[in-house]
């Protein structure tokens, strides 16, 4: 039988793990993404849990860490002045600017044969053989919570910890040491009412409020303007790839919430879920469907139990009295930090 060729939509960590782990199997792909490389993306650029296990698995590892990735091995939590101890992260996470990852896993693909069509918008039909992988859709106002990401680069921060998660009014902003020099500034807000002039605003956005912990790790720094990028209007509620009729991977199938810091293992662990099905469907052992059952059971029964949780912990978050118990209670009890790491990985 003939080979049957593969397309992905989006070529962002999803789309690109994909259509590298299916080049490796010699499956013919091509990826259309809408935007071009190397730009920056909103993301608190901190890769946790299993992400690392299967970067190693498809060889890939060594291509972040030539790309910068660093280590990230403690974390701390603030809200307004208070801030807790520096506590051990169970398992190290890696830290790397997107601007550098989404370039490197596009440049690895198009080294393997892959055939990347940047700056290119798919309009038409999902049929056999083309796989949804294009991020996070906005939803409609009416519809939950309105959530609003911003992100940029600062430069001369000192952090105490490698990754910082502060607690600020409308939501969190979390810091992570991309380089010696340089620090993602990343935060979500929870939106009620009208919505703010970005331009004119994003600054003290992620700078938090007078007298926080936040607003002193930044006073001594500078945002890279250039780093900027905003995102709106995305639902964080969890999904099955049951629901859809299309084989859908990373955010196009569901949204972890970012504090987990998990949205991106989920992108590579979804996209390796996929590799093993469509390979087999490509080389004609079987068909699309019989693929995208393989595909939605593994995923289903992989992410359950982390989106379960991110989804029961996320909304106290917003709330100043259990946030800070939560805060408290986990930053004295050791057993409490790893449980609630280990719940949503
Ligand atoms: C505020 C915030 C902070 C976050 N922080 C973290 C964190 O610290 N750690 C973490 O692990 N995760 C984090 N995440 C989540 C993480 O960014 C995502 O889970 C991850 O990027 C998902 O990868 P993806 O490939 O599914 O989607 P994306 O990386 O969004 O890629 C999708 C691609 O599809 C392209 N596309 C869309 N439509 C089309 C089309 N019609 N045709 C062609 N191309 C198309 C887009 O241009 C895009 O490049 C955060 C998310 C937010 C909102």
């Amino acid at each position: 039988m003939t080979e049957r060729p593969i397309t992905i939509i989006g070529g962002g960590l999803a789309g690109l793990t994909l259509g590298i782990g299916l080049r490796q199997r010699g499956v013919a792909v091509t990826v259309w993404e809408a935007g071009t490389y190397p730009r920056h993306r909103v993301c608190g650029e901190f890769i946790s849990g299993r992400g690392r296990e299967i970067l190693e698995r498809l060889g890939m590892l060594d291509l972040i860490l030539q790309s910068g990735a660093r280590f990230a091995k403690d974390a701390l939590f603030t809200l307004g002045d208070f801030a807790t101890p520096v506590k051990p992260l169970p398992q190290p996470a890696l830290c790397l600017s997107r601007y550098a990852l989404d370039h490197a896993l596009s440049q690895e693909f198009v080294r393997l044969g892959g055939d990347f069509r940047a700056g290119k918008r798919w309009r038409e039909d999902f049929q056999e053989g083309v796989v949804a992988a294009f991020g996070r859709q906005p939803v409609q106002e009416n519809r939950g919570p309105y959530y609003l990401g911003l992100k940029s680069h600062a430069v001369g921060v000192s952090l105490e910890a490698d990754l910082e998660m502060h607690f600020v009014p409308e939501g969190y902003v979390g810091l992570c040491r991309l380089t010696e020099d340089r620090v993602n500034v990343c935060g979500l807000f929870q939106l009620v009412g009208k919505k703010p002039d970005l331009s004119a605003q994003w600054r003290d956005w992620l700078r938090g409020p007078d007298g926080s912990v936040l607003r002193t790790r930044l006073s001594s720094g500078e945002f890279d303007e250039d780093s900027f990028c905003a995102t709106a209007g995305f639902s964080l509620k969890p999904k099955r790839g049951t629901e859809y009729s299309e084989i859908r991977i990373g955010d196009a199938l569901t949204m972890i919430p970012p504090l987990t810091g998990n949205g991106m293992s989920m992108a590579f662990e979804s996209a390796e879920i996929a590799i093993d099905p469509i390979a087999r469907f490509s080389c004609g052992e079987i068909e699309w469907l019989e693929a995208k059952r393989e595909i939605d059971e593994r995923s289903d029964r992989l992410f359950a139990r982390r989106l379960r949780w991110g989804k029961r912990l996320h909304p106290p978050l917003f709330h100043s009295i259990p946030r800070r118990s939560l805060m408290s209670l986990a930053s004295h009890s050791d057993w409490l930090w790893k449980k609630l790491y280990s719940l949503t990985r």
